[in-house]
């Protein structure tokens, strides 16, 4: 599949895709973890525009859905205002940050990078962005919902998340230089488990109107 056509440049290639962890309360408690949010990187080769087919990654057996709202960045710079980090949000889309469980607790347990497990290809499925300023509803009242062949999952609002948007971009922005082509995926709510072997993860958003669904394979 082509990489995604760039919502905010119109360049064919992505920027750097960040994400966060631990950015919903109760997910957090779910994982054990504070409720303190994280950053990481997937390679932008994890990109899976549209959805589709994905193999599970070579030493995993457990592979978890994370429903995610995903943010493109409009604009480059380091130590944003909240005025300036709204002014570089270009859109948001629905993700799933697709996450090789038993990998990632190992990496926890060694103190390695998490790299293997959230950056396989495939592992970060999106779908098209809405524009920042053609947003249906106000972005807190965004809902954002995971099934599994039928089977409810996930379900949230954009309001649970502990660092809104603006607050994001402006961390982000301290830690990172932000460039217009980034991708920021926003953590995902409580409910996280696995996908077996030819299962179907389906992510919806009605205020959105949105839908992607990506099917899980052994290798
Ligand atoms: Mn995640």
């Amino acid at each position: 599949m082509n990489p995604p056509s760039n919502p905010s440049t119109g360049h064919g290639r992505p920027g750097t895709v960040y994400a966060l962890g631990r950015n919903y309360a109760k997910h957090a408690a779910e994982m054990g973890a504070p409720a303190e949010p994280v950053v990481f990187i997937k390679p932008a080769s994890a990109l899976l525009p549209g959805g589709g087919r994905v193999r599970m990654p070579e030493g995993s057996h457990e592979v978890h859905h994370e429903v995610e709202l995903v943010l493109s960045v409009g604009a480059g710079g380091e130590d944003w205002s909240a005025d300036e980090a709204r002014d570089a949000l270009a859109g948001v889309a629905l993700g799933i940050d697709l996450t090789a469980r038993d990998l990632q607790s190992v990496a926890k347990k060694k103190g390695t990078p998490w790299a293997r497990a959230k950056g396989f290809p495939g592992s970060a499925p999106i779908s098209a962005f809405i524009a920042w300023d053609a947003l249906p509803c106000p972005f807190a009242e965004i809902d954002l919902a995971l099934e599994v062949d039928g089977e409810p999952r996930q379900r949230s609002r954009a309001e649970n998340m502990l660092l809104d948007p603006v607050a994001t971009l402006v961390q982000l922005s301290r830690w990172f230089r932000l460039e217009a082509g980034d991708l920021v995926f926003t953590g995902t709510p409580e409910g996280v488990g696995p996908i077996e072997h030819g299962q179907t993860a389906r992510a919806s958003s009605e205020a959105l109107g949105i839908e992607l669904a990506v099917t899980l394979f052994e290798r």
